[in-house]
């Protein structure tokens, strides 16, 4: 599943849909109190209502955008560590 950062956004990305490849659906995972929201249809016709009674749900493009915002977050921070290091 493909998933493109935004330039500026850390915690937005838009990922590509399994089964219309022409199509991407944008993904917030700091909204609904770090649950995440899609504009999937999924997300919107279902998890939308689970998600308000309180259940913790994602769709598969919010968990891939974690994963891929996980993966940045690590390389961000080594990057940074390496030039903590050089400076010394
Ligand atoms: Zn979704």
């Amino acid at each position: 599943m493909r998933v493109t950062a935004i330039e500026g956004e850390r915690w937005r990305f838009l990922v590509q849909s399994d089964t219309a490849p022409d199509t991407q659906y944008l993904t917030d995972l700091e909204e609904c109190d770090g649950v995440g929201m899609c504009d999937c249809p999924h997300w919107r016709c279902r998890l939308a209502k689970r998600i308000a009674k309180g259940e913790r749900v994602r769709c598969k493009h919010t968990e891939a955008a974690r994963e891929f915002a996980l993966d940045r977050e690590i390389q961000m921070h080594q990057e940074e560590q390496a030039l903590v290091h050089r400076r010394r």
